[in-house]
């Protein structure tokens, strides 16, 4: 079964909201007939209105870069799944790494947040990875599938296969060090193994598990032609429009579909 290709551009603090519909306006020019790929953009809360009507009627998504998971309360400076979706945004990055080192989010608040996203509407990007350490000392695989069984926990199958996956090793995260086409296919076969053993064999076939962590345009065709990969989630290369645009175009290029 094939799986269309996956890109989505993590913009995280950067842009203005005018920077941001800058951003917005060159891509829809530039991603216009990339028609075999599924593209999306996640820029700060602020911009998500903004950058949603820009995009409105074409082939980008938007995204927000993370959620509370309750419906609404006494909880300064957060925003919630129907104030997403309210906005105009589709998708919702969960457990992105900066998240979770700095801000302290934990494998439950990541069930949690899922669980809301399935509840507002939002398909999440459920971001999971290890860390150096954990790479080194040869826990890569276990903490992963760790992650991934907590995050996913509460999802039916349906549900399980309309989640993407970002593995996104942290020590490539902004490093400029990219994991090797073979450890980013060992880790994509793990979990699609791991979802293939938890889950209707629907669910394996039809999840996207996006590599993360220093995809630029000129490694993003080596990456993406891994059986496994279905698509890339990248910060850096994200944030102008030429760059994020190769690596469109190289998925679009390696024609698995
Ligand atoms: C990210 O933040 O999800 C990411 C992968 O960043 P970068 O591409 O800059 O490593």
């Amino acid at each position: 079964m094939s799986r269309r290709l996956f890109i989505a551009g993590n913009w995280k603090m950067n842009k203005t909201v005018t920077e941001a519909i800058q951003l917005a306006d060159a891509l829809k020019r530039s991603c216009m007939d990339y028609a075999s790929v599924d593209i999306a953009v996640a820029p700060t809360s602020l911009a998500i209105g903004a950058v949603s009507q820009r995009l409105q009627h074409t082939n980008i998504f938007v995204s927000a870069q993370h959620m509370h998971q309750a419906a609404s309360g006494a909880y300064t400076g957060e925003i919630s799944g129907e104030m997403i979706r309210s906005a105009g945004a589709e998708y919702v990055i969960i457990g992105h790494s900066e998240r979770r080192s700095i801000f302290g989010e934990t494998d439950n608040d990541v069930q949690q947040k899922i669980d809301s996203a399935f509840k507002t509407g939002l398909l999440p990007i459920l971001c999971v990875g290890e860390t150096l350490e954990e790479r080194e000392s040869g826990s890569a695989f276990s903490i992963v599938m760790n992650q991934l069984k907590v995050a996913m926990a509460n999802l039916s199958p349906d549900q399980a296969a309309a989640v993407t996956i970002a593995y996104e090793p942290v020590w490539a995260i902004g490093t400029g060090k990219t994991a090797t086409p073979d450890q980013a296919q060992q880790m994509h076969a793990e979990i699609r193994q791991w979802l293939l053993q938890n889950y209707p064999s629907f669910v394996a076939k039809q999840v996207r598990i996006q590599y993360g962590g220093s995809v630029k345009p000129h490694n993003a065709a080596i990456l993406l032609s891994q059986p496994d990969v279905d698509g890339a989630l990248v910060g850096g290369a994200a944030l102008n429009s030429d760059s994020f645009t190769a690596i469109v175009k190289a998925a679009e290029d390696t024609n698995k579909v």
